[in-house]
């Protein structure tokens, strides 16, 4: 790329349309201003072609026949196509372009995996068919499994959580049931204050109180903090490392010490996982339950509530508590789904769902595991933290670095670069999206100000980090320039501009109104 811009505007600038160029369409360029699909429907248009029926027979219905239009629009296959692509157009995508997602690890999904997915073996099984014939794809869950034990030095996988939510769950879970098997009710667990949403909302679900641990001037857990709330009635610590200031928690050991000797349990929310995979295992850090995010760390796509996989290792102290649905491997050398507790001579927790997991995001993994292999994988993590410590040492100059020093795959800014610029950090990130980047996470982390949290991953090369890098400089000198124009309205270049996010939270609409008569007349 050209630092200063392409120019994109060949002659006479001043005579060509500017922003507010209004076309006749509503269209710009090639994005369509597409009508929702009721408002394109047309009464007795169809895609299909279904011959008339029979009029000798009578039909069978009796009181299930329908009184009334069922109320779909009428379309035909051509216009259903261009609807929902010009739709997705609208969309950004990993597969469109940098997704500098903080904490969400949005990394490039090798082909390979989706083509693995789809063989018929894997994709077209169904959960309830006889075991003796989808042995393929329970030794594949175990192999899965081993991948993750290895990575971990953890003893026992649960593979059936469907999320990194849900992984918190299944792992809080196991921690009552041993603290029941222990006779003892202890209802207090630790949190940083930095941690993601989910810990403290799980902590709750399971019904434990959350104690918060504020972070150090180093962003790290604040240790004698730490200390001064451990006490009988601990259950656990939740600790994500790296932190989500993309900080190794360096204190990790003492305070896996710590909550052992308090009587607790050391949970890792293992979203950060990326950083580590192939460096570090988390078992040899004192952690007696971690979830992985296969949607993070191994590739599988995610986002939009997209299917995602939250397996959890355990430790030996929290293994015979891991929930079922278990795969084992028989004397024999069968796999089996273990499904009911007299089957095992554990003590399972319970069930966590009604089926074995995410067979296809399983697939995927494990095809990314075995294409990257083991050096390959520790490869992942050295370039993913190479790829954030290059973005931060980039901007240092023009934006503020939360906390000195180097990172690991993400690096944290505030914005005090934005001080009296009238430039917030929403603006900022809208701003962005005119440049065609989707901005990164924003006021996350809660404990630093305007917090823009950038995560670049290992899948983005030096030359599409240089551009992305060149663009946020650009703007942050725009910003410190004076130039809040192009901020404080942002974006303008989308089909829909700045919204009010608030109310579209508050009051969604989310069902469409056929409009009265007469406004439809109008
Ligand atoms: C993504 C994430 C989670 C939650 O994972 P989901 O799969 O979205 O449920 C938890 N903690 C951290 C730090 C995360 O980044």
């Amino acid at each position: 790329m050209m630092r200063q811009g392409r120019p994109t505007r060949p002659g006479d600038e001043a005579a060509l349309p500017t922003d507010d160029f209004e076309t006749f369409s509503g269209n710009r360029g090639l994005q369509h201003e597409e009508p929702l699909i009721f408002e394109q429907d047309a009464d007795g248009r169809t895609g299909v072609d279904l011959p008339e029926p029979r009029a000798d027979l009578s039909d069978r219905l009796g009181a299930f026949k329908r009184r009334g239009p069922i109320g779909l629009p009428g379309l035909s296959e051509p216009q259903v196509m261009r609807h929902f692509v010009r739709l997705s157009q609208m969309n950004y995508a990993i597969d469109a372009g940098l997704y500098p997602l903080g904490s969400c690890t949005m990394k490039h999904n090798p082909r390979l995996n989706e083509k693995m997915a789809r063989l018929p073996g894997f994709a077209d099984i169904h959960p309830l068919q006889p075991q003796a014939s989808v042995q393929g794809a329970l030794e594949l869950i175990s192999e899965v499994g081993r991948w993750l034990c290895a990575l971990t030095a953890m003893p026992t996988v649960a593979m059936s959580p469907k999320a990194g939510a849900h992984g918190e769950l299944c792992g809080l879970m196991a921690v009552r049931a041993a603290l029941d098997a222990r006779g003892e009710t202890r209802s207090r667990v630790l949190a940083p204050e930095s941690a993601h949403g989910t810990n403290p909302a799980t902590a709750a679900m399971c019904g434990f109180t959350v104690d918060p641990i504020p972070a150090d001037t180093r962003g790290r857990v604040d240790m004698a903090q730490l200390k001064e709330k451990l006490g009988p009635d601990i259950a656990a610590i939740m600790v994500t490392n790296p932190n989500t200031c993309g900080l190794f928690e360096t204190d990790i050991l003492e305070m896996a010490d710590a909550i052992h000797a308090a009587g607790g349990y050391f949970y890792c929310d293992g979203a950060n996982f990326n950083a580590l995979v192939g460096r570090v295992r988390p078992g040899d850090l004192g952690i007696d339950a971690m979830h992985i995010n296969l949607h993070k760390t191994f590739s599988t796509p995610h986002g939009g509530g997209g299917p995602g996989a939250g397996p959890v290792v355990f430790s030996e102290a929290l293994a015979p508590f891991a929930p079922l649905p278990l795969v084992q491997k028989n004397q024999g050398g069968d796999f089996c789904l273990v499904e009911q507790p007299e089957e095992t001579s554990d003590t399972p927790f319970g069930r966590m769902t009604a089926f074995h997991g995410q067979m296809g995001m399983f697939v995927r993994a494990y095809a990314y595991m075995l294409s990257h292999g083991a050096d390959g994988l520790r490869q992942v993590a050295e370039d993913a933290v190479l790829s954030a410590n290059y973005v931060q040492a980039s901007l240092e100059q023009d934006m503020s670095a939360s906390y000195p020093g180097p990172c690991m795959h993400e690096c944290l800014f505030d914005d005090r670069f934005l001080k009296d610029t009238g430039v917030s950090t929403l603006d900022f990130a809208k701003a962005m999206i005119d440049e065609g980047y989707h901005p990164m996470t924003m006021y996350f982390p809660l404990v630093v100000h305007g917090a823009l949290l950038i995560e670049p991953t290992e899948t983005e090369s030096r030359d599409a980090l240089d551009q992305f890098i060149a663009v946020l400089q650009s703007l942050a000198r725009d910003a410190k320039a004076g130039n809040s124009a192009r901020f404080t309205g942002a974006p303008y270049l989308t089909p829909r501009g700045r919204l009010d996010e608030t109310k579209a939270a508050r009051k969604p609409v989310l069902r469409w109104q056929q409009p009265a008569p007469a406004e439809a007349a109008e």
